[in-house]
C-alpha cells in the first residue's frame, strides 16, 4: 500500500510524476531497441488559478478530477496518464504506428478537455495548452524528450493558449534565447545599475526641446551597454517586467 501511495496522486487517483518519469524511461529504453515511435504529451490547464480564485479551490479540485477522467476517455486503455503536479498532466503514447497517428489523438484530447464543464451548477470555462515531443524525431533520450515536450508546451502558452504544439528544433533556440534574456535581466536587477538615457523630443514648430524619453540602458564593467533588445522578453515577464519598470522610475 505504501509503494502504491508513493506513486499515486491522491486527488485524481492517477499515477504521479515519479511514476511517470520511471515509465517514460522504460518506454524510451524499449523504443530505442524496437524503433517503435514514442510520444510524450504535456497538458497544462489555461488560467487555472482564475478558476481557484473565482469559483473556489473545490471547483479547481473538481476540474482537475474531470480533466483526469476526460483524458482517460480520450485515450486507449493502457496509455499512461499522470498528474505531474498542480494543473499539469502528462500522457505517454507507446503504441503509435507513426507520427501521423498523433494528430487525431491530440484533436480528441483537445475536444474532450474543451467541452463545457460546470461545478455546483456554475458553468466554468476549461481550456488547455498542450506540448508534444516524439521519439526518435525530437530527442535522443527520455530526458531530452521530456524537456522538449515542456518547451513545446511553453510555446503553446505563449502563442495564444488553448492549442497543441509539436516540438521543433527552432523552438529550442528561441526558448534558449528567451531564457538567456530573463537570466540577464535577473542579473541586472541584482548586480547592475541600469540607468535612463534621455532622448529629447523636439518641437517641429520652433526646434525647441519640449520633453524627454527615458530609455533603458545598462552600462556594464567591460564598457559595453546592455540594450532593451537584449532583455526584451523580460519586459513582458509578470515579475521581471514590473521590477525593471520600478527600477527605471526610481532612477529617473
Ligand atoms: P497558465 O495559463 O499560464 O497555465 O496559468 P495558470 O493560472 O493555469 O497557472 P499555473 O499553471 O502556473 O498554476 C497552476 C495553479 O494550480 C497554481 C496553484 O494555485 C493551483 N493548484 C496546484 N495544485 C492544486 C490543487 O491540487 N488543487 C487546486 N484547486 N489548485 C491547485
Ligand atoms: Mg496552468
Amino acid at each position: 500500500r505504501l509503494r502504491s501511495a508513493a506513486l499515486t496522486d491522491t486527488l485524481t487517483g492517477l499515477p504521479n510524476r515519479r511514476f511517470a518519469m520511471r515509465r517514460l524511461q522504460q518506454a524510451w529504453e524499449s523504443s530505442s531497441r524496437t524503433g517503435q515511435p514514442l510520444s510524450i504529451v504535456m497538458v497544462d490547464i489555461d488560467e487555472f488559478k482564475r478558476i481557484n480564485d473565482t469559483a473556489g479551490h473545490d471547483a479547481g479540485d473538481a476540474l482537475l478530477q474531470t480533466v483526469a477522467e476526460r483524458l482517460r476517455g480520450a485515450l486507449r486503455p493502457g496509455d499512461l496518464i499522470a498528474r505531474m503536479g498542480g494543473d499539469e498532466f502528462a500522457v505517454l503514447l507507446t503504441r503509435l504506428p507513426d507520427a501521423e497517428a498523433l494528430q487525431p489523438i491530440l484533436m480528441r484530447i483537445t475536444d474532450q478537455l474543451h467541452a463545457p464543464f460546470s461545478h455546483a451548477g456554475r458553468p466554468l470555462e476549461c481550456r488547455a495548452s498542450i506540448g508534444v515531443a516524439l521519439y526518435p524525431d525530437h530527442g535522443a533520450d527520455d530526458v531530452a524528450l521530456f524537456k522538449h515536450a515542456d518547451i513545446a508546451l511553453y510555446h503553446a502558452k505563449n502563442n495564444g493558449r488553448g492549442r497543441a504544439i509539436l516540438f521543433q528544433p527552432h523552438l529550442l533556440d528561441s526558448w534558449e534565447r528567451e531564457t538567456a534574456m530573463l537570466d540577464r535581466a535577473r542579473h541586472i536587477l541584482s548586480h547592475e545599475q541600469p540607468c535612463p538615457w534621455y532622448q529629447p523630443k523636439i518641437s517641429l514648430q520652433d526646434g525647441g526641446i519640449i520633453g524627454f524619453e527615458a530609455l533603458f540602458r545598462c552600462p556594464v564593467a567591460d564598457g559595453s551597454v546592455i540594450m532593451p533588445g537584449d532583455i526584451a522578453r523580460a519586459f513582458e515577464h509578470p515579475e521581471l517586467g514590473p521590477a525593471l519598470t520600478e527600477r527605471m522610475v526610481e532612477r529617473v
